[in-house]
């Protein structure tokens, strides 16, 4: 669910016009709920207390700086996949200490850095990455922290790219394996201190039964490891997905318990999964989970201006200033979003009509042949439930800055983030010595340096 609603025909998010912030704050814009925000981790926290999860927020899914902080105030963890994200935790006034490291090619700079900034483990997702750790761990002479990966071999039934718990997928070592893995870890590696396993199956799970299959699988692994190693933490890893297309009424509730009923939800997700985690925790196990999108994905929407409406001899399309550099999702996996208009019309006419960004690319499109509310040039519409996976994959393709962020709380909104402008989006970029006319005939060291804080020509 959501806070963005409908209140005299006009978009609202919280207590704040939607229009309102365009206007200000220009177009492309995300926009945020921090009310949703807070909802959505309190409700998992709600339906999974019988196993008191500590909940590890997966950065990747949207990484403002602000948004972060706002996490670390609610007291919960971090799942972060770069040393830049656990920077940017830390900045965001996080604990390291309660982040979990997860990513199949950490390099030896993040290894380090995650030792020195102390975190609560690696999610190891290979045995050459846990040679390397212990290593790295044995120079600061230091016990690295350390949650096996597990690939459980259980397909989450979503969209081939979010999947990621099958063997087909780069992720984790192999279930019969772990068994091994951690008694030679036990045995042979002796900076490392085996903390846990943890499972990531997939994003955007829409049915709660693949959860279920891999807890089911990895609860007898989980029983065996803490018996014979002490293991202390179990990951289930995120993957909870959501409704794309929820309805904008104030009356959405109710279209939850209607046509809502047949997606996951925290509480279907408790339902299958407590039965199977009580016993561990019973034993001392704790259990972690980091979700990402279904705390952030219906949390914002992106807000764009109609540019113009274009008619050709077979369609209709809606062209708008957003584009796939601020939004990935729809070219990337054909995903939908909900497109509605800020304004509502009186008339509620409709017509069916692509919506395309200006990039020279037939996917920048945000929807195809879709019946949509009729609009006209100047109009401005939101696509819907853009939180998750939108801005931390913006990119500055066709020369477009990236787009400014507001989060609104109740009847105030600031910026997390302001618009790029155009000279700051190439800021690190330069030109070599020898292209500039009146540099070109200079000795290489005596060229002039661009960008200025380059330290030396190569
Ligand atoms: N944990 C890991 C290891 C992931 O790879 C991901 C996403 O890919 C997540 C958590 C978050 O997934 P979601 O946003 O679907 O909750």
């Amino acid at each position: 669910m959501h806070n963005f609603h409908y209140k005299n025909g006009k978009l609202f998010c919280e207590s704040i016009a939607v229009e309102s912030l365009a206007q200000q704050a220009g177009t492309p814009l995300y926009v945020y709920s921090q009310k949703t925000l807070v909802e959505n981790i309190r409700r998992l926290e709600t339906a999974m207390a019988p196993v008191n999860p500590h909940l590890c927020y997966a950065v990747k899914a949207n990484a403002s700086l602000g948004i972060l902080s706002l996490m670390a105030q609610l007291g919960i963890g971090f799942d972060v996949v770069s040393i830049g994200e656990l920077k940017k935790v830390k900045q965001a006034g996080g604990k390291t200490e309660q982040c979990v490291f997860a990513g199949v090619g950490k390099t030896e700079e993040e290894i380090n850095a995650a030792l020195d900034l102390g975190i609560y483990a690696f999610n190891v997702e290979s045995i050459p990455e846990l040679e390397r750790i212990n290593r790295l761990a044995k120079k600061q002479d230091k016990k690295a922290p350390v949650a096996i990966r597990v690939n459980p071999n259980v397909d989450a039934k979503t969209h081939a790219k979010i999947t990621t718990g099958t063997y087909e997928n780069k992720f984790g070592i192999a279930f019969e394996e772990v068994a091994s893995v951690y008694q030679k870890a036990h045995s042979k590696y002796k900076n490392i201190h085996l903390k846990g396993v943890q499972i990531h199956i997939g994003s955007q799970l829409t049915n709660v039964a693949p959860f279920a299959k891999a807890v089911k699988k990895m609860a007898p692994l989980v029983t065996q490891l803490r018996a014979e190693y002490g293991l202390e933490f179990f990951s289930i890893g995120g993957g909870l997905g959501i409704v794309y297309n929820q309805a904008l009424e104030s009356g959405s509730a109710d279209w939850w318990h209607n046509e809502g009923k047949n997606y996951a939800s925290p509480e279907k997700l408790a339902k299958a999964l407590i039965p199977l985690l009580k016993p561990l925790t019973a034993s001392g196990v704790k259990v972690l989970m980091e979700p990402g999108r279904f705390v952030v994905g219906n949390a914002g929407i992106l807000v764009t201006r109609v540019e113009y409406i274009k008619q050709t001899g077979k369609k209709n399309f809606v062209i708008v200033d957003a584009a796939m550099n601020d939004l990935i999702r729809p070219a990337l996996y054909e995903s939908y979003h909900q497109i509605v208009p800020l304004k509502k019309s009186r008339t509620e006419k409709t017509f069916k009509a692509d919506v395309v960004g200006p990039i020279c690319e037939s996917g920048d499109r945000f929807c195809q042949n879709r019946e949509i509310s009729e609009v006209k040039e100047g109009d401005l519409l939101a696509i819907m439930s853009a939180g998750a996976y939108g801005m931390t994959m913006a990119s500055n393709y066709n020369g477009r800055p990236i787009p400014a962020e507001v989060l609104v709380n109740d009847k105030e909104a600031d910026y997390l983030r302001i618009r790029e402008s155009i000279q700051t989006s190439w800021r690190y970029e330069g030109i070599p010595g020898w292209l500039i006319p009146e540099e070109k005939t200079l000795p290489p060291n005596k060229r002039k340096r661009t960008p200025k804080n380059k330290k030396e020509n190569i």
